[in-house]
């Protein structure tokens, strides 16, 4: 996280500032590490008839979403209400952008409540950053623009983990559309920081070169324990440009089907999934398919971010949640 640091196994909070999650890059592996142990122990909580812990109550977690969202907006607010904090959420939609206000006027009349947290999703990259030049309370990026989403690489790292027993080099085939996506960004960045390793796979049109290794082939995919399945973010896309020649033809070239997996690999999706175009709905369904695992990890990743930003890392945890 932004500043942090742990010294003699205490987390030491930035002097004069609070400790944002804005950037893949904010984290050290300690950092991650620690969030995915965290992150575990929530799952455990989670397994009980009484889901419900104290930690944060009296806290107060505001969810500011300027883009669509199902899981991630879920999850946040499901996080923060099974760690008994207060959430109040803000949708661009109906809301007082709709009249033209700032995304620093917004900051600060939220800020007005005194909140804990932020979560903020925004379709421009550094919204996140701004919001926190405007408040006191920690920030989590819970995806602006193209640029990063890293709570959605930490659950993808907690699912890979979960689903192989390690990190450390498991092999990473990212395809379709990395160039719109956030995801992409921040998946490689996580991946490197625990030894792993990612491919880029896809169109010329669609893939970067400079984030990771690139392969225009679709059958590089098959050296890859995971595959991890891009949508094509026709909303980031400008009028007009044309990245590929057709849905058709993309799906075509460069789609999952189970005829290009091979035994033994797992398929990753960020949602939302727009079944028969990069993904077939028989490999969604199927059971090397982790979707609904990286949903409910996004539950227990969201805690654990929460918790750590707020309280004083994993030692006050095990007496709270009792389990080690
Ligand atoms: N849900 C992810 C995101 O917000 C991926 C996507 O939209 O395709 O970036």
């Amino acid at each position: 996280m932004t500043d942090l640091r742990i010294v003699g196994g205490e987390l030491v909070p930035p002097a004069g500032g609070r400790r944002h999650l804005l950037s893949v890059a904010d984290l050290t592996r300690e950092d991650l590490e620690r969030l995915l142990s965290t992150a575990r122990s929530f799952a455990r909580s989670q397994e009980r008839e009484t889901k419900k812990l104290p930690t944060l109550r009296g806290r107060l977690v505001v969810n500011l979403f300027y883009e669509s969202s199902t899981r991630t907006a879920s999850s946040f607010e499901l996080a923060a209400k099974r760690l008994s904090a207060d959430t109040l959420t803000v949708k661009s939609s109906g809301s007082s952008v709709d009249k033209g206000e700032s995304l620093k006027d917004t900051t600060l009349t939220l800020s007005a409540y005194d909140p804990d947290v932020i979560v903020i999703r925004h379709p421009e990259a550094g919204a996140a950053e701004l919001v926190s030049r405007h408040t006191g309370a920690h920030v989590v990026n819970a995806g602006d623009g193209k640029h990063q989403h890293p709570t959605q690489a930490l659950l993808d790292l907690y699912t890979m983990c979960e689903a192989f027993g390690r990190l450390d080099g498991l092999r990473v085939a990212i395809v379709g559309d990395v160039l719109h996506s956030r995801v992409a960004r921040s998946l490689v960045q996580a991946l490197d920081l625990v030894g792993a390793e990612s491919i880029l796979v896809g169109p010329p049109t669609l893939v970067p070169t400079g984030l990771a290794p690139v392969s225009h082939d679709i059958a590089a995919i098959r050296d890859a324990d995971v595959v991890y399945v891009l949508r094509m973010q026709r909303e980031r896309m400008l009028a007009g440009a044309n990245f590929v020649p057709s849905l058709r033809e993309y799906s075509d070239l460069w789609g999952i089907t189970p005829a290009r997996l091979r035994d033994g690999q797992r398929v990753m999706h960020p949602g939302p999934m727009n079944r028969g175009v990069e993904i077939e709905s028989s490999v969604a369904d199927s059971r090397a398919s982790l979707v609904v695992d990286q949903v409910r990890a996004g539950l227990v990743v969201r805690m654990a971010v929460l918790y750590d930003l707020l309280t004083a890392g994993p030692v006050a945890l095990e007496a709270e949640v009792g389990v080690a």
